[in-house]
C-alpha cells in the first residue's frame, strides 16, 4: 500500500475533527495532495473516523477516478480536487461542520477580524461562500472563486473549508477559525464587536511571517 504515512497521517487528523468536536456525526472531510504523483488522498464517504483503516482511504487523480481503495471516496471530493487545480500554495485539505462556523454559515456572514489570530488565514475577513447544495460541483466551484488568496472559506449553511501547506496547518486553520467564529457569535449576542480594520491586520499577518521557533 502506497502512502502508509500520510494515510496515518490523515486518519489521526479525521479522529482529532471528531474529538474536538468539528465534525458532528460522518461529516467533515480531509486529503493531501500528493505533488509528485498529482494525485489526492482522501477520506472515504460516511466511515467513522474512529472505525477507518489505512486501506479504507482512497487515492484518486485530480478528475476522481479512483486510483487505489475499494470505498467511495468522500462525496465532496470535487470541492477538494478543485482548490488542488486551483491553488498551487496547498497540499492539505480540512473540511468541517463546526457549531460557530456553521452559525455564522447559517446567516451567510464572513468570519470578522474579532480576533488577530484570524490573520492565520492569511486574510482580515474569511468570506462566505453562496449557497449550492453539498457535494456539487457548483459549490465546489463557488467555493473556489469566493476563497479568493484567503486560507479558509465559509459554505453557506455548511459549514468551514480550510487549506494548508500541511494537513497539520489547514487543522490548526479549522479550530482556530472555529475560535474566532465564537467568539463573533457571542459579542454579537451582546453587541456589536470591534472588527480590526485591514491596516491593523496586514501588520499582524507581517509579524505571524517572523513569529514562533526557526
Ligand atoms: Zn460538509
Amino acid at each position: 500500500m502506497k502512502y502508509l504515512e500520510e494515510r496515518q497521517e490523515l486518519i489521526s487528523y479525521g479522529k482529532k475533527m471528531k474529538e474536538e468536536g468539528l465534525a458532528p456525526g460522518t461529516s467533515g472531510n480531509l486529503s493531501v495532495f500528493l505533488k509528485e504523483e498529482n494525485l489526492v488522498l482522501i477520506s472515504p464517504s460516511g466511515i467513522d473516523y474512529f472505525d477507518l483503516r489505512e486501506e479504507d482511504l482512497v487515492l484518486i487523480d485530480l478528475d476522481g477516478n479512483v486510483i487505489e481503495g475499494d470505498k467511495k471516496p468522500s462525496s465532496e471530493w470535487f470541492l477538494h480536487t478543485s482548490f488542488y487545480k486551483n491553488r498551487d500554495d496547498i497540499f492539505a485539505i480540512v473540511h468541517t461542520h463546526s457549531m460557530y462556523c456553521a452559525c455564522l454559515a447559517a446567516m451567510r456572514m464572513p468570519i470578522l477580524a474579532v480576533h488577530y489570530v484570524l490573520a492565520d488565514a492569511n486574510t482580515n475577513r474569511v468570506p462566505c461562500a453562496p449557497y449550492e447544495r453539498y457535494g456539487s460541483k457548483s459549490l465546489a466551484k463557488k467555493a473556489v472563486e469566493t476563497c479568493g488568496e484567503s486560507k479558509g472559506v465559509l459554505l453557506a449553511n455548511h459549514g468551514l473549508v480550510t487549506l494548508g501547506e500541511d494537513l497539520k496547518s489547514a487543522f490548526n486553520l479549522a479550530k482556530t477559525l472555529e475560535y474566532v467564529a465564537e467568539i463573533q457569535v457571542r459579542t454579537m449576542a451582546i453587541g456589536r464587536p470591534f472588527v480590526l480594520n485591514k491596516k491593523e491586520m496586514d501588520q499582524v499577518i507581517d509579524a505571524f511571517k517572523g513569529y514562533g521557533q526557526k
